[in-house]
């Protein structure tokens, strides 16, 4: 069938993410035949700019991203430039004759798609003004695209919600994970269900825990303003980091339909058990990095970044234990943890299986190694399985083997971006990758019991993991309670 068309506003297309990801996207969607030809963009920002000029900024970022193309000159004549501060009331208007005009021009069937790459402050203002001044009355399909972060907590996130809402209705809300459009998020699915060697063993009689990190290597940046009130729990675990966890957890969906996964992982949501008081003391860790200065090379500590307090209680790192408390995973921890300033730059998946029920073989009076599957999410695209096997002519002795597949090796140019599936995901109006209002407002109440004990009581062992290191030692602690270690995630 003929791929949708629709008309794409893009509020903040002066901005590092339409530059870096969103115009390439569409660019790679354009050349794998993904776009419709009748294909029409909008660009909306502050700053004055011809239509030539900005297509030129556009030409010049995928250039960046994708190298130079001859078809570059005819795909940038299909975008616009709209300059619009959006607190303006007065430039909506205008704004919707140019959209009702290109729609005409391109026959774009009266469909359209918001994307605010903004500050979340402008949400809600825009929302309100696509309404009053009728940029949504159309003939076609409406969605509003929207970034994180959604909210700052739970009732931040109940007011911006409520005000969007005013808009659109929830199946036209397409709230941002960018990790639901990453290659390896959306095997866990596949790799849990398509494979009968796996479902079978996927609960607690078969898992005795499981490992999600994302390890940055980059500290705060230019972004310290920002991280100063948001910090790793809000910026990463709220989202990304139970996000994966729910797709991990949830029960087989009946069908591979938005609406049924959506409602799997809401249950999982659910089924988390909530901490409150000492529990989150027991069950979570925060870090902050320190200065380091190894091999004579001085690093900051977050204390020391642009724009941060000299005593700042802001957390860099996490480290958690989640419990879900339904028939499946009752008894298996699984554990979190992510940061900035680790020492390496991963996000992967250890699924570690249990001890088989009695051992035959020793290995150097050794124990056997666990079975683990490790799924590998960023920088390498893979699945790794560990097995204990013999090693040829050593007899009765079993050592462990490393099956892997690498995604890695497909050519770069064919791996889409994760911006570049969730734009087509959108396009073709399906929001499996998406977070659904149900999810973003349960884990927010998750998560805001644990920022309540953190900001209420002063961190006095911040700093207390050294840049370039895996974090705290009570991360590390956090795991041994329960007679686990992390893997490495080399
Ligand atoms: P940015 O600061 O680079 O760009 C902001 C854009 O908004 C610019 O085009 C600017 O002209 C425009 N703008 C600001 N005030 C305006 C006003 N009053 N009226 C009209 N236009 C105005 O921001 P960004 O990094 O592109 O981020 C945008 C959103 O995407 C944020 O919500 C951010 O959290 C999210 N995000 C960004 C990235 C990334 O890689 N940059 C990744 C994930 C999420």
């Amino acid at each position: 069938s003929e791929n949708p068309t629709a008309l794409i506003m893009i509020f903040g297309a002066t901005g590092d993410l339409a530059k870096r990801k969103l115009f390439p996207s569409l660019y790679r969607l354009f050349k794998r035949g993904k776009l419709s030809e009748r294909y029409c963009i909008i660009g909306v920002a502050r700053r004055e700019l011809t239509n030539s000029a900005f297509q030129e900024s556009v030409r010049q970022s995928i250039e960046e991203a994708e190298g130079h193309h001859d078809d570059l000159n005819e795909f940038i004549t299909h975008f616009y430039y709209h300059s619009h501060d959006v607190t303006d009331s007065s430039s909506y208007l205008a704004l919707k004759t140019l959209a009702n005009d290109l729609d005409t021009h391109y026959q774009l069937e009266g469909n359209r798609i918001f994307y605010l790459a903004m500050a979340p402050e402008f949400f809600g203002t825009i929302a309100d003004h696509l309404k009053s001044d009728g940029l949504t009355d159309v003939d076609g399909f409406k969605r509003l695209v929207i970034e994180k972060p959604f909210g700052h907590d739970l009732p931040s996130a109940i007011e911006l919600n409520n005000r969007l809402r005013q808009a659109f209705a929830e199946e036209e809300v397409y709230r941002i994970d960018h990790y639901l459009g990453k290659e390896m998020v959306q095997n866990i699915e596949v790799i849990r269900f398509a494979n009968a060697i796996f479902e079978p063993l996927w609960n607690n009689r078969y898992i005795s825990n499981i490992q999600v990190t994302s390890s940055e290597v980059l500290g705060v940046e230019e972004r310290g303003r920002y991280y100063e009130n948001s910090g790793a729990l809000r910026d990463m675990v709220q989202n990304h980091m139970l996000q994966m966890v729910a797709l991990l957890a949830m029960e087989p969906p009946i069908k591979l339909t938005d609406e049924e996964i959506r409602s799997e992982k809401v249950k999982v949501f659910r089924a988390l058990k909530s901490l409150e008081g000492e529990a989150v003391k027991e069950n979570f860790v925060r870090g902050q990095y320190g200065p380091s200065n190894k091999n004579n090379e001085p690093i900051n500590g977050y204390r020391q970044e642009p724009m941060v307090k000299a005593d700042s209680n802001t957390e860099t790192f996490v480290a958690g234990k989640l419990i879900i408390d339904n028939f499946r995973w009752a008894g298996v921890p699984i554990f979190i943890r992510t940061g900035k300033k680790m020492a390496t730059k991963s996000t992967k998946i250890v699924v570690q299986f249990k001890d088989i029920p009695m051992n035959l073989y020793y290995q150097h009076e050794k124990t056997l190694n666990p079975n683990l599957l490790v799924i590998h999410i960023q920088p390498d695209e893979g699945i790794s399985l560990y097995l204990n096997a013999q090693k040829s002519g050593d007899t009765m002795n079993a050592t462990p083997v490393k099956l892997n597949f690498s995604n890695n090796s497909v050519d770069h140019m064919n791996t889409p971006e994760a911006y570049e599936r969730l734009l087509y995901d959108c396009m073709r109006g399906d929001a499996t990758n998406f977070a659904h209002w149900d999810e973003v407002a349960l884990s927010w109440s998750f998560v805001d019991k644990i920022s309540q004990v953190w900001e209420n009581q002063q961190a006095e062992q911040f700093p207390n993991y050294e840049a370039g290191t895996m974090g705290p030692k009570a991360a590390d602690e956090l795991l041994e309670k329960d007679g686990f270690h992390w893997w490495p995630v080399e």
